[in-house]
C-alpha cells in the first residue's frame, strides 16, 4: 500500500450498532477528498460483536481498513495512542465511533490545515447530549480555557485533525487525550477550532459516567504542572517551600521573643509549650523544608534524564535536518537516498565514517524520492538510537 496521506483513527468500545454505517459514511467522505487514506479501528476490549463486524468490514475493503484489537479495555487515550502508532499518514484524523460527529465534515476540518494550522479541534456548538453533560462540559471547558490560557470552546471533541508532528511530540497517557490542544499549543503548534454539527448517538450507550469529572480534574492539575513547571520543578516547590518555611520561622521567632520577655519578667504570657501557634510554626517549618527538598529532587530527576533533543520542538518541517547518533554522540552526515529494487534504502554516513541503513518499511510519513532530500521524512522517522537535530541548532 502506498503511504496514505490521511489516517483516520477510531477508538471504539462496544459500538456494534454503529460500525457499518460509520464505515459507509467514512468511505464516502474520504473518497470525496481525493486523497489516499487508511482507516484504523481500535477495538478497546469490546465485549459485544464489534470485532466480528470490523473483520467483515475489512474483508470488504482490505486496502483501506486496519484493525487493532486490545485484549481488555485500556481506555480511549491508550486506544488512540495505538492508532497513532500504527498510522502512516501525514495528517491524522480522530473520530468517535458513535456517529455523533459526521464524517461528511472531514473536508471542512481539513481546510484550516491548508491554511497552516497544525491541529484542528471540532467545536460542537450545539451539543446533542444530556443537559447534565452539557453543563459539566461547559464549566470544564471554561475552566480549562482560563487556566491553560487557550481560546477554545470545546477541548474534548473527539473530532480532530492533527499534523503528524503534533502526534510525535505530544505524549498521551491516562486521560491526557482531553488536553491535546493545551499540550500542542504549549509545544508551539498552531491550534484552531472548526464548528461541527453534533448529533445524538446513533446506537449504544455513552461509555463515560460521572467518574470522568473527578479524573478530568486531576488530569487538569497534571497538565497545568506539565505546561508550567515540568522543566523547572524547583520554581514551583522551591518558592512554595520558601514561603511556608519563612512563615513558620516568623511565627517561631515571635514566640521565642515572647519567651525571652517572659524569662526576663517583662511580659506576662503563657509558657511557649502551651500555645497552639507553636505547633503551627513548627509544622510550617517542616513542611517548608520538605517542599524545597521535593523541588530539589525534581531538579535531580530532570538533571539525570536530560535529553537535548527533547528540550525543544521543531516546528518548521522544511528545515533541513540531520541525524544525530545519540549513543555515540556524533552526527550522521552525507544523507542521501538510494533505491534498491523496490525497497528504498536510505544511506547516511556518520562522522566515524560508518554507513547507516534504513529499510523503507521503517519510514513513516512522506517519502519524496523526487525531492531527494531528507526533510520529507525528518519529522516522522526517529529510530531508537537516533534523533533528528535541525541544522539550525547545530553547534
Ligand atoms: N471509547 C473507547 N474506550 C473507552 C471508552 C470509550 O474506545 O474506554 C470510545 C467510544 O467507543 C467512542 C468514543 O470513545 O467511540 C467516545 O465515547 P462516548 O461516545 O461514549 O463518549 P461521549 O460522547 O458520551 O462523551
Ligand atoms: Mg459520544
Amino acid at each position: 500500500m502506498e503511504t496514505p496521506i490521511l489516517s483516520v483513527i477510531i477508538p471504539l468500545l462496544n459500538e456494534s450498532g454503529n460500525l457499518a454505517l460509520l464505515q459507509e459514511r467514512l468511505a464516502l467522505a474520504l473518497a470525496e477528498t481525493g486523497r489516499s487514506y487508511e482507516i484504523i479501528y481500535i477495538d478497546d476490549g469490546s465485549t459485544d460483536d464489534s470485532l466480528e463486524i470490523l473483520c467483515a468490514l475489512r474483508a470488504a475493503d482490505e486496502e483501506h481498513i486496519k484493525i487493532i484489537s486490545f485484549g481488555r479495555n485500556f481506555g480511549k487515550t491508550t486506544a488512540m495512542v495505538a492508532g497513532f502508532q500504527a498510522a502512516h499518514g501525514e495528517l491524522l484524523i480522530t473520530l468517535d465511533a458513535d456517529l455523533q460527529d459526521d464524517p461528511a465534515e472531514i473536508p471542512q476540518m481539513l481546510a484550516p490545515i491548508e491554511q497552516g494550522y497544525d491541529l484542528v479541534v471540532g467545536w460542537r456548538k450545539e451539543r446533542m447530549d444530556r443537559a447534565k453533560k452539557k453543563l459539566s462540559s461547559r464549566i470544564y471547558n471554561t475552566a480549562v480555557a482560563r487556566l491553560a490560557r487557550i481560546e477554545l470552546h470545546d477541548m474534548n471533541c473527539g473530532f480532530k485533525v492533527y499534523r503528524r508532528a503534533v502526534i510525535e511530540n505530544v505524549r498521551l497517557y491516562s486521560g491526557l487525550h482531553r488536553y491535546v490542544p493545551v499540550l500542542a499549543a504549549w509545544q508551539g503548534f498552531l491550534v484552531t477550532e472548526q464548528v461541527v454539527q453534533h448529533h445524538p448517538r446513533h446506537a449504544g450507550d455513552s461509555k463515560y459516567g460521572t467518574g470522568r469529572a473527578a479524573h478530568g480534574f486531576m488530569d487538569l492539575v497534571m497538565v497545568l504542572f506539565i505546561t508550567r513547571y515540568l522543566r523547572s520543578p524547583l520554581r514551583l516547590f522551591g518558592w512554595l517551600g520558601f514561603f511556608v518555611l519563612s512563615g513558620g520561622g516568623l511565627i517561631n521567632l515571635y514566640l521565642a521573643l515572647l519567651w525571652f520577655l517572659r524569662l526576663l519578667g517583662l511580659a506576662d504570657v503563657p509558657p511557649i509549650g502551651t500555645r497552639p501557634l507553636f505547633s503551627v510554626g513548627i509544622l510550617a517549618m517542616i513542611l517548608g523544608v520538605q517542599l524545597i527538598s521535593l523541588g530539589l529532587l525534581g531538579e535531580m530527576i530532570r538533571y539525570f534524564t536530560y535529553r537535548p533533543q527533547e528540550e525543544y520542538v521543531i516546528k518548521d518541517a522544511e528545515t533541513p535536518n540531520i541525524l544525530y547518533d545519540v549513543t555515540k554522540g556524533n552526527y550522521i552526515t552525507d544523507i542521501f537516498y538510494e533505491f534498491e529494487s523496490e525497497k528504498a534504502v536510505m544511506f547516511g554516513r556518520n562522522t566515524d565514517d560508518k554507513v547507516l541503513w534504513v529499510p523503507k518499511s521503517a519510514i513513516k510519513g512522506g517519502w519524496n524520492k523526487d525531492k531527494n532530500t531528507p526533510q520529507s521524512i525528518s519529522l516522522s522517522y526517529t529510530p531508537k538510537n537516533f534523533g533528528w537535530i535541525p541544522r539550525k541548532k547545530q553547534i
